[in-house]
């Protein structure tokens, strides 16, 4: 499948036109158009597959269809570790270059410098906010951000945040959130203690397994 043939936005066709990505990975092509049609998904697929283009593309597109409120955090994603969170956003940063989202990342340290940089980009807005439980729960509790309005919430390698001890930091962020919004995850194993988490927080989610 070709991404031309998917319902994504111009401008986001036109950045993977200049990345030169045509063909969809395979897990690309069974999430894309569900994610469109603004259902929940449980997917299981390791790094490498091509999970973020996957969530990302979808989900630059819905922002621009659905415009919301210009104080408001439109989509969160949450990843384990600063690592990663930094890899999602340079790929936002390509997949999102014709469309005018704002996004920023969070993530752990003791670097108050950086801190109150975060701090201030969280307080002048942004439409996507890529963060890991720790850093964003810290956030949060100091009234840097406000994820009343948040429509889509991205987990990304949800095994490991719980095997790293990060399930009720999830459950507490996850409670800031509005009931009805769009919920993907993402997990590289799905064994039940996991299955169970995702359903949870979830509503009919449709499991796409490769
Ligand atoms: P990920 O699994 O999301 O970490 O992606 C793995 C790598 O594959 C990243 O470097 C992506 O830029 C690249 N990639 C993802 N999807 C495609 C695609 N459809 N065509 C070419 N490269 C891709």
């Amino acid at each position: 499948i070709y991404f031309e043939d998917l319902a994504l936005s111009d401008d986001v066709l036109d950045a993977l036109y200049d990345m030169r990505f045509e063909k969809c990975t395979p897990v690309q092509a069974r999430c894309i158009p569900t994610i469109l049609e603004g259902k929940d998904i449980i997917g299981i697929a390791q790094t490498g597959t091509g999970k973020t283009a996957a969530y990302l593309l979808p989900i630059l597109t819905l922002l621009k269809r659905e415009p919301h409120p210009a104080e408001a955090i439109n989509c969160l994603i949450m990843a384990p570790t600063r690592e990663l969170a930094q890899q999602i956003d340079q790929a936002l940063q390509g997949f999102g270059y014709y469309v005018s989202v704002n996004g920023i990342a969070v993530y752990g340290g003791n670097d108050g410098v950086r801190f109150e940089q975060e701090k201030r980009s969280l307080k002048q807005g942004a439409d996507i906010v890529i963060a890991t439980p720790g850093r964003l729960l810290t956030h949060l509790d100091l009234g840097n951000l406000d994820l009343s309005h948040t429509t889509h919430l991205i987990l990304d390698e949800a095994d490991r945040m719980l095997d790293m001890g990060f399930s009720d930091d999830i459950l507490k962020i996850v409670k800031q959130l509005p009931e009805k919004r769009q919920t993907i995850l993402f997990s590289a194993t799905m064994p039940d203690t996991i299955d169970k988490f995702a359903r949870s927080i979830m509503h009919n989610p449709e499991e796409i397994r490769l």
